[in-house]
């Protein structure tokens, strides 16, 4: 049955999800009114659907195990399965309904294009099972040197470990596109397969939710990799005070969470937590594409985010990281591990150029590796 049927039938309009949710606060008075709204007319309110994050908090809060944001979702996925029941032109909800879509589109054609991505396997990799680190798309663009080094750390813990760069797809996944996020990840799926990959260590937990729900491929946090294995080298965070941002795909990944935290206490930081933590956590402000749905109401969501923390933010998603740095002071944990906590590098916010660039760049770095 779909999300929005089972909120119209079971709904008791407790408000529980509403409270506290943002997004919902802004748009209804119960969810009930929203799943009438869409199922009356897909297009009567296209920002309605894109301002949700898709974070999962309110059906972790519901009593119903109802999911407000499921029902998001599937209407975006409604409005793209009538392209193709209607047999219309390719793209033709980009080009003609939602254009402000594009933006994520064109995102999508760039990231998988053979300009930034590269698959390549160690010629040492005789240990079993055959591995790979795919950073995804966010972590290159913020930092190649992060990338680097996180492949130089884990190619002495995992001998012949090779480098997948590419993108996901989560963010077709998040517009409703299903068919260009299956081709982007099947893709991806087939490449492993040809290479003989049977385990992907992963950065970003957004990857790592795609993997964990969308293959059967070994998937581990490279987090996780260093709490068993060590940290590369004596860091000492010197007691100073940070907050840790849980993002939402971690919800139900306490082994990825804790292993964070283990991390940050083994750098002696003084790790402080923000109000809506692990399971309840909240989205960044990004989640979703949700901006291109009300930017403002995004913006004041990252601002109520940032107001729960003390001292640096910490994430553990560079796209997370990303947008806390518009409003205030955010590391990834890697900045930490690496030793890259200058204030400058801390005030830095990339524009979508330098993003790209940086990206082409570590493609180039990698190619010319040997392995
Ligand atoms: S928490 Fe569940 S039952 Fe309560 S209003 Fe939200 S969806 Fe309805
Ligand atoms: S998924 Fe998140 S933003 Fe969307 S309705 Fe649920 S709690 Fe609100
Ligand atoms: S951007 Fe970060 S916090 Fe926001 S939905 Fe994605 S992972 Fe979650």
């Amino acid at each position: 049955m779909s999300e929005t049927v089972k909120i119209l039938e079971s709904c008791d309009d407790c408000g529980a999800c509403v409270r506290t949710c943002a997004f919902l606060r802004h748009y209804c008075d119960t969810p009930r009114e929203l799943a009438k709204r869409f199922k009356r007319n897909l297009l009567e309110n296209i920002e309605i659907p894109y301002s949700c994050s898709l974070c999962g908090l309110c059906q972790r809060i519901c009593h119903l195990d109802l999911h407000p944001g499921g029902m998001c979702l599937e209407t975006r996925e409604k409005i793209f399965q009538t392209q193709q029941r209607d047999a219309l032109p390719n793209d033709f909800v980009y080009d003609y309904i939602i254009p402000r879509l594009k933006r994520f589109r064109n995102h999508q054609i760039f990231s998988t294009s053979p300009v930034f991505t590269l698959s390549k396997v160690g010629t040492d990799n005789k240990h079993t099972p055959k591995s790979v680190f795919f950073p995804g798309c966010s972590l290159p663009a913020y930092s190649p040197r992060l990338v680097l080094k996180a492949h130089a750390y884990l190619q002495k813990k995992i001998p012949g470990i090779g480098i997948v760069l590419n993108c996901c797809g989560k963010p077709s996944q998040d517009l409703g596109d299903k068919d260009r996020f299956q081709r982007i990840f099947e893709g991806t799926l087939k490449g492993f397969s040809r290479l003989g990959i049977e385990e992907v260590v992963v950065a970003c937990i957004n990857c790592h939710k795609i993997f964990r729900e969308d293959s059967d491929i070994k998937v581990r946090t490279i987090y996780e990799i260093m709490t068993e294995m060590g940290l590369p080298e004596s860091i000492s965070g010197d007691g100073q005070e940070i907050t840790i941002h849980d993002s939402c795909p971690a919800r139900y990944r306490p082994e990825i969470r804790n292993a964070v935290r283990t991390l940050t206490s083994q750098m002696n930081f003084k790790t402080e937590e923000m109000k809506f933590k692990n399971e309840v956590t909240q989205c960044c402000g990004a989640g979703g594409c949700s901006p291109l749905g009300n930017t403002a109401l995004a913006d004041r969501h990252t601002k109520a985010r940032i107001a729960q923390s003390k001292g640096l933010i910490i994430s553990y998603c560079a796209h997370c990281r990303e947008r806390f740095s518009i409003y205030g002071p955010s590391l990834h944990i890697l900045d930490l591990i690496f030793g890259n906590s200058s204030m400058k590098h801390i005030e830095e916010y990339h524009d979508s150029w330098r993003n790209w660039l940086n990206r082409w760049y570590l493609k180039k770095r990698f190619q010319l590796m040997k392995m």
